[in-house]
């Protein structure tokens, strides 16, 4: 998925252009996987640009780098108002943002005590993330070899959190599959690799609880739009039978924003009519044709 280039880059507070914005070989996070990061969707409303949840995703971030005691040198406000002068300033509509905070050059070892602490936020166009015909049709997913390991830090989005993400992506592509679902290593089901999932049972909208999983703002957004419908919405544990005998099944994040699926390993499921239903509501929110849901977009 080749990055289509935007303007400029927001590196500690100034603009630089896209290709300037460049780090040295021995910046720490790079060597041992201790950045937090973001990604966010910003989408073309009748009102102009709009970013989806950006308080959300801010927090998201700044909780992140708590887990890893990582001190932003900036404030949630800061970071905020960042974020939308960077959308601004390359005159995106709709684009993807990807915010970084990451220990920088200058020190090498594992103490990140003395540490300097960078921050980048990018933006760039970008399509559906597993295809328009992934958002209508579906798609078939494999369970992956790769495991989610329970524990605190999955609910921080850490950059060193994500090789087993991309080895059950790489298997279930080279298997012919669109996505991987990995379980944790209790046995039940967790994520795909950047996307939570849910299953539709009846009228009971239900999906894996915290402890193995990325607590996703899209995954938050649908629980909230499913309750207003009158799904009853259910965290728990959900063991590899339970998912098979759901009647839908699909997947949601920022990138990949509500996805059917069609299939896992050989299981199928029924059409996807209420994951559909999901779906356009979520669009017509991050469109901007919901107005009770306005709070939820920031206009650029
Ligand atoms: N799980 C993982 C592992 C992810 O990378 C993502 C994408 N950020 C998600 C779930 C979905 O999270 P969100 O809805 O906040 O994008």
């Amino acid at each position: 998925m080749p990055i289509q280039k935007s303007s400029k880059i927001w590196l500690n507070g100034k603009f630089l252009d896209w290709d300037n914005a460049k780090i040295h070989v021995l910046t720490h996070t790079l060597h041992y996987g201790s950045g937090v990061f973001e990604g966010i969707r910003c989408y073309t409303t009748e009102k102009g640009p709009a970013i989806f949840r950006l308080k959300e995703h801010v927090r998201r971030l700044f909780d992140s780098a708590e887990l890893l005691n990582i001190k932003i040198p900036y404030s949630q406000e800061e970071i905020f108002s960042a974020i939308v002068e960077t959308v601004k300033i390359n005159k995106m509509n709709s684009c993807y943002i990807r915010p970084i905070v990451y220990f920088g050059y200058g020190e090498i070892g594992l103490n990140t005590k003395p540490c300097k602490v960078d921050v980048a936020i990018a933006v760039w166009p970008w399509g559906a993330y597993l295809g328009e015909k992934a958002l209508k049709e579906g798609i078939r997913m494999m369970i992956s070899k790769q495991k989610r390991s329970f524990g605190y830090l999955n609910k921080a989005k850490i950059t060193g959190n994500y090789y087993h993400s991309s080895l059950a992506k790489a298997e279930a592509l080279d298997a012919g599959f669109e996505e991987a679902l990995m379980l944790d290593d209790r046995g039940f089901v967790a994520e795909a690799t950047g996307e939570n999932i849910f299953l539709i049972k009846r009228n009971e909208l239900i999906t894996p609880k915290e402890g193995s999983i990325l607590l996703g703002i899209t995954r938050d957004s649908i629980m909230k739009i499913a309750k207003e419908i009158g799904m009853k919405v259910v965290e728990k544990d959900i063991t590899k039978k339970e998912l098979f005998s759901a009647d839908e099944v699909f997947l949601t994040g920022t990138a990949a924003e509500v996805t059917p699926v069609k299939s896992v390993d050989s299981h199928k499921f029924d059409k996807p009519n209420k994951s559909l239903e999901l779906q356009k509501k979520y669009f017509e929110i991050v469109n901007g044709k919901n107005k009770k849901y306005e709070k939820w977009l920031t206009f650029v």
